[in-house]
């Protein structure tokens, strides 16, 4: 990972060209730092970062939606539009989908090149660094609103107080959960102290006796829904003993390969439901939830460290020290 001095890209017809303002760092970009995810099919050099606010400052000549000045997000994650999940649909399942960062240059510079269509406009109450995080929130979004099943006094458990988990636990929390959120040893340094300060009870499954927080907590029953977002092969096994008969177990992080016993899944009727990516309401909502506050933006994102020293805010990352840092790109222009 190194700067390298990149051409202003010339917006196509029907893209808008951004100046980026702020940009986040996601789980993913620090999979790539560490050559474990996405990196195989990328083409280097490739600027990374997909979470990011902008201003328009160049508009091609076929958009119509969109104007110079506008603040924007980016929607990085792109259907083609044309597959039968973009056609019924399900676009955030597309057969042929591109992810800005990955497969074309993301946010880590001044200027991106982006489709009208992938662009949605920030709402003037939205504070611009807030906006940043509006991506990875539309994915817990969309978990919680629209694959889970939390309603109001339901017993939730947050596996993982990562950016997804603690984005998860609040939209929970909003749809009227009762939200637990658990963490390993390396946690327990800023993410869930974190999770803390954005009121939620926490449980350490390296020091913390799990069953009793259970059966205290449920009545012995279990956890009607739990969300794991670990990204560890761990989280799914674990979940299975947590939830209760008859609950819900919603897959938001990428576990990779684990072998366990399904049978007591299907004895106990559990709804295994995944969730991938999001959509334009997805994004909608999560504005809003910012705007509300039901997404506490100010307490969750982590602004000490500069993109010029991208490397300490990786490496700070990977070891727990943070959760959400979002760094100020007109460090690198201004
Ligand atoms: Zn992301
Ligand atoms: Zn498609």
């Amino acid at each position: 990972m190194e700067f390298v001095d990149r051409e202003r890209p010339e917006p196509a017809p029907d893209e808008a060209l951004v100046e980026v303002d702020y940009a986040g760092l996601c789980g993913s970009d620090a999979g790539i730092y560490e050559f474990e995810s996405a990196f195989e099919r990328m083409a280097l050099p490739t600027v990374i970062g997909h979470e990011y606010s902008g201003r328009i400052v160049e508009v091609g000549e076929n958009v119509t939606k969109f104007a110079v000045g506008d603040r924007v997000v980016e929607r990085p994650i792109r259907g083609c539009g044309d597959c039968y999940q973009c056609e019924i649909g399900e676009s955030n399942v597309c057969q042929n989908a591109v992810i800005t960062g990955v497969d074309h240059d993301g946010a880590y510079e001044q200027f991106v090149a982006v489709p009208e269509d992938a662009l949605h406009p920030v709402p003037d109450a939205v504070d611009q660094q807030h906006a940043a995080m509006v991506e990875p929130t539309s994915i817990a979004a969309r978990a919680v609103i629209e694959n889970s099943r939390v309603t109001a006094g339901d017993r939730v458990l947050v596996e993982g107080p990562g950016p997804i988990g603690l984005l998860t636990a609040q939209i929970a929390d909003a749809q009227g959960g009762e939200v637990l959120v658990s963490g390993v040893g390396q946690d327990a340094a800023y993410r869930l102290p974190l999770a803390e300060d954005l009121g939620f009870e926490t449980l350490n499954v390296a020091e913390d006796d799990v069953e009793a927080r259970r059966e205290a907590i449920t009545d012995g029953v279990g956890y009607d829904v739990v969300f794991d977002t670990t990204g560890h092969p761990s989280g799914l096994p674990a979940a299975v003993d947590e939830v209760r008969k008859g609950g819900q177990i919603v897959l938001i992080g990428q576990t990779g390969e684990t072998t366990m016993p399904y049978s007591p899944l299907v004895r106990s009727e559990i709804d295994l439901q995944c969730s991938y990516a999001s959509m334009y309401d997805d994004f909608d909502r999560s504005l809003r939830l910012i705007d509300s506050g039901d997404v506490d933006a100010e307490t969750f994102i982590d602004d000490r460290f500069s993109l010029l020293d991208a490397e300490e805010a990786f490496e700070a990352f990977v070891a727990g020290e943070t959760c959400k840092p979002v760094f100020d790109v007109s460090e690198l222009y201004a």
